[in-house]
């Protein structure tokens, strides 16, 4: 049967193939947005073939983008869910298909640019690039230098990882552009007028380095939280139940994590006035910060440790055994460890284990997702 007959048959499938539940109704709503986002991001393209004046409002970008990162969204959501329960993949993978063809269109000019102003980009270059450069840069100095050496790059549950990799560089700018709007609304009030000025003005490694304590700051409160409060703590034990530390083991985060935390961090840097390619460099350096300081890197820093978070610093705030519960929450800047009693670095030793003690959190992407809404027994 041809694509067309396929895809006729799916959309008219008999009642009990259409039932709730069976991923017909979200294949069917996905493959719609996704289709509406490829229709949004053909107008922001090509704006000259709509050239009609009481349409002018939707060729204004600050309109059209947040419309159509929901779309895409929604449809990638969608597509996903009805591949997870349908029998028949073919309105799922249609669904993610054109959101992704839909991504690369409306990114594809922009690739490669980190200082611009305006992009639509829905973070599939961003995933490659990551994985890539993650890959090539990671893999070869974890096989040379190993904390253990008997851990395979394909070691267990690398899929789920990889597949956190993937959805949270996909939803990258995304979740920027979400957890920017409560600052974009400060922002309009034009109270923080003169100070956004004197910060925007700063040197621009002056400017790093204070988002860098600034977000750290916040983080290490935001984190210490998320370890302390019973509900919390149930999302972040999704971050926590890695049993191997590597590169892509710092992916694993819960989806609702993520958003707290880059809303909590990114509210008060975006706030303050650094200026746009200060904070595009410091998002860069997050990632590959993260990348580094879960990967499987038996490195000794000296004099660094004390400075900077490595590896065996982060690796503590993992280990299995009792010493290394509720310490090392700074991913920058050990001193907020120090100033507020967590800081925890026996000499040259490292953790033996990884993970939560007796490993509550069951393996699977969606199974972690829904684990802190489930009840515990
Ligand atoms: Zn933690
Ligand atoms: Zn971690």
């Amino acid at each position: 049967m041809s694509l067309r007959k396929n895809l006729r048959a799916e959309l008219e499938a008999p009642e009990e193939l259409r039932r709730f539940g069976s991923g017909w109704i979200a294949g069917v709503l996905g493959f719609a947005l996704a289709l509406g986002a490829l229709f949004l991001v053909f107008i922001l393209r090509q704006p000259a073939l709509l050239g009609m004046p009481e349409l002018s409002a939707l060729h204004s970008q600050s309109l059209l983008k947040p419309i159509l990162f929901a779309t895409m969204i929604a449809a990638f959501f969608c597509g996903t869910l009805s591949l997870t329960l349908r029998d028949k993949k073919l309105l799922g993978t249609l669904t993610i298909v054109i959101t992704l063809v839909a991504s690369l269109w409306g990114a594809m000019p922009q690739i490669g640019d980190l200082t611009g102003g305006h992009r639509v980009f829905f973070g599939l270059d961003f995933f490659i690039i990551n994985v890539i450069f993650g890959g090539v840069l990671f893999i070869p100095l974890e096989r040379i230098f190993p904390h253990r050496a008997e851990q395979p790059v394909f070691r267990g549950e690398w899929r789920e990882d990889l597949f956190y990799y993937f959805i949270s560089s996909m939803l990258v700018q995304v979740l920027t552009f979400t957890t920017l709007a409560p600052s974009t609304a400060l922002v309009a009030t034009g109270s923080f007028n003169d100070l956004r000025q004197w910060v925007g003005g700063l040197p621009f490694v002056i400017q790093i380095i204070a988002i860098m304590a600034l977000t750290d700051f916040v983080q290490y409160w935001v984190h210490r939280a998320f370890h302390r409060v019973p509900f919390l703590w149930k999302f972040h034990a999704v971050h926590h139940s890695a049993k191997s530390m590597d590169w892509i083991a710092g992916a694993r985060m819960h989806f609702l994590e993520i958003i707290v935390l880059r809303a909590a961090t990114a509210t008060p840097a975006f706030v303050l006035g650094f200026t746009e390619s200060a904070l595009q460099t410091y998002l860069l350096i997050v990632y590959v910060y993260s990348t580094f300081v879960h990967a499987n890197l038996n490195w000794n820093l000296g004099i660094f440790e004390r400075f900077l978070v490595t590896p065996r610093f982060h690796h503590w705030h993992h280990g299995l055994e009792k010493e290394a519960i509720d310490v090392n929450f700074a991913i920058h800047f050990p001193l907020y460890d120090r100033l507020f009693g967590t800081y925890h670095m026996p000499e040259d030793r490292w953790p033996k284990g990884y993970g939560i003690g007796g490993h509550p959190v069951p393996t699977g992407y969606w199974q972690q997702f829904l684990y802190p809404f489930r009840r515990t027994k």
